[in-house]
Formats: C-alpha cells, structure tokens, sequence
C-alpha cells in the first residue's frame, strides 16, 4: 500500500521512508506541501498520508484542508507528524481535517499501530463505498433485464425534459408495449415470458445511441428516451426498433416464436412534465394498439410554432 512521507527534514524523511519499506507499504517521499498536495491530487494517490507540519510552500496543515475541500467520497487517511505537542496544536491539526495527530519523537511500534488503524478504517470506507454503489444500482435498475427500473428511467427523463427545454432541442420519448405478451406467458410458461424480455432488451439496446435511455416501467411496458442532437435525426428510430423487434426470433423448448411492439412516440421541446409526457405517449399507444397493433403512432407535445432563432445577427 502506498503511503505520502511529506516531511522537509532529510534524516527524518530517510528514516520514514526505511521504517515503511521495512513494514511492507509503499512510501512516496517528498520534501514540501506543494509537491504533498500534487500527489494527493492525482487519480492514484496514496490512501495514507503522513504530513509534517511545517514545511516549505504549504504546511501539513494547509494540505489536509485541501484535501478534505475535495469532498470525496473515498478520501485518504491523514496523520499529521510533529514536534508541535501543545493541546492546542492538537486541536488544530485534527480540525483541519487530520485523521490522526502524532509528535515527535515517536514509537515505532507505535507509529505502525497507528498506520494499521489506517488501513482498516481505509478498507471499511471502501466497502461502505462499493456497498452504497450496489444500493444506488439496485435501486435504479430491473433485476430481471438489467434496464433501467421506473424510478431509474423517471429520473433521467426528468433530466432530459429539463435539458431539452434549456437547450429548446426536440427530446422523443417512446412507450413501447409488447403485443398480445399474456398469450405468450399462456402458451409458453413464464420463464419463456422472462426470457423473451431479457432478449428484448439485449436487442433494443443494441440499435440505440449511447445517449438513448431504455426503462422497463413495469411489466412488459418500457421507455425509450431519445434526445435529439444535431448530428443525428432519430425520427426513424422507433420504426427501426419496432422493425428490428418484428423479425427477432425468440427460441423456446417447443419452437421459435416472435413478438411485437406497439409504440406510442412524444415529440417534444421539453415544456412538458413527466406526468404531461407519460399521458400523452400512453394515449399515442392506445392509438397504436387500436390501429391493430405492432405499429408506431407519434404525437407532438408541446413543441413551440416559433423556436428561437440561435443563429448570430449583426448589429
Ligand atoms: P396487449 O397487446 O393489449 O398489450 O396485450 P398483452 O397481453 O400484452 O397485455 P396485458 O396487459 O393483458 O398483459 C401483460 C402481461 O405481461 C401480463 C403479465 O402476466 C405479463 N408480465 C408482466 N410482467 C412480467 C414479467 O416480469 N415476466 C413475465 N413472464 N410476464 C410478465
Ligand atoms: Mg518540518
Ligand atoms: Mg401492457
Ligand atoms: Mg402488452
């Protein structure tokens, strides 16, 4: 494990350095706070850091509040190192920020003590890490397809109606609804049913742009959230979709069997809400599904007569 050694006296930057090498960590030695704070800096910096307090350019103390300014969620664990004994130094080493104050001079057994409690506090600050990210992608994401789940789907498109809306650029949202899948279920089983939606997502996901957003909402019912951009038109993009699916083949244990989608499309400039932009493409699906279904009916929601001209005039 890489550890800082920031300390400008030589002999006791080279008695650090030994004293970590023997222990089995990493040390990274430098002899001022600048060059402290560059390290501390870069994606790889070490987790565990041993600051001296007076130093050319920035002190021990000045490095640990940059640090913590950085609010990271995975940050490093500081020791201060110092002569300076005095309850108030204490004090304000640790509200700056320090994890950990020792003075010189120090034990080593001691001092490597003090390094394992660290390390372990480092190790438990990255599981809470990995185990909050776990919870932010259950929480977002449908367990059977790997999709977005409807809250995942919800919050983006808020954020797509508000960037639309900003930036006055169309913003298509398509409600896609799996024709007649309750026969499927019927005839074939429920595992059948599941497996038919996995590949169906697998396949949508594969024709869309790397900006386009696919949600399951519920059941077999899912969002596509396409925002416009200049280079690309995506006016075409639910037909391509609904085609794609209409000649996907779906194995079974009994035979192969195929699908298809109604979708109802919103065109939109974003001076919609959620609710406004879910009622209208619900209702554009219904049309789809009454016009005898594996069809793509689009509406236009809100879209100004007089968009704003960005273009440059002279004066
Ligand atoms: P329509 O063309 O009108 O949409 O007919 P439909 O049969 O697709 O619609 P309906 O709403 O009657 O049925 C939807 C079915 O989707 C019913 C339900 O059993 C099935 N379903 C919902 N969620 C799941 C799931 O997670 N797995 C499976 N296998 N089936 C599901
Ligand atoms: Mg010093
Ligand atoms: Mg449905
Ligand atoms: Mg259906």
């Amino acid at each position: 494990m890489k550890v800082l050694v920031a300390e400008d006296d030589l002999t006791s930057r080279s008695m650090l350095v030994n004293l970590l090498t023997r222990w089995d960590y990493e040390p990274v030695a430098v002899d001022n706070g600048n060059s402290a704070w560059d390290i501390m800096e870069q994606t790889d910096a070490p987790m565990l850091a041993l600051l001296d307090w007076e130093m050319p350019g920035l002190n021990g103390i000045d490095v640990c509040r940059r640090v913590r300014e950085c609010n990271s969620e995975n940050p490093p664990y500081l020791i201060i190192l110092t002569v300076k004994g005095e309850t108030t130094s204490i004090v304000k080493g640790l509200d700056s920020g320090a994890n950990d104050y020792i003075t010189k001079p120090y034990n080593n057994d001691e001092l490597l003590a003090r390094l394992r409690t660290g390390q372990r506090m480092i190790k438990l600050q990255s599981e809470l890490v990995t185990a909050k990210q776990a919870l932010a992608y259950e929480a977002t994401h449908d367990a059977l397809t790997g999709a977005l789940n409807r809250r995942g789907i919800l919050s983006r498109l808020a954020a797509e109606i508000t960037r639309a809306r900003r930036n006055r650029r169309p913003l298509f949202v398509g409600l896609c609804d799996i024709d007649y899948f309750k026969k499927i279920n019927d005839q074939y089983g429920h595992q059948a049913g599941d497996r038919v939606l996995q590949k169906l997502v697998t396949a949508l996901q594969n024709e869309l742009r790397e900006y386009d957003l696919l949600g399951r909402l519920g059941g077999e019912e899912f969002l596509i959230v396409a925002p416009e951009s200049m280079a690309v038109s995506v006016e075409n993009l639910y037909e391509r979709l609904r085609h794609k699916v209409e000649c996907l083949s779906f194995p079974t244990i009994a035979d192969d069997l195929q699908i298809t989608l109604s979708i109802g499309v919103v065109e939109t400039h974003g001076n919609v809400t959620i609710d406004n932009v879910l009622a209208e493409a619900d209702a554009a699906l219904y049309r789809a599904k009454r016009s005898g279904r594996n069809n793509v009916v689009v509406t236009l929601v809100g879209i100004e007569k007089d968009p704003v001209d960005h273009s440059v005039s002279l004066p």
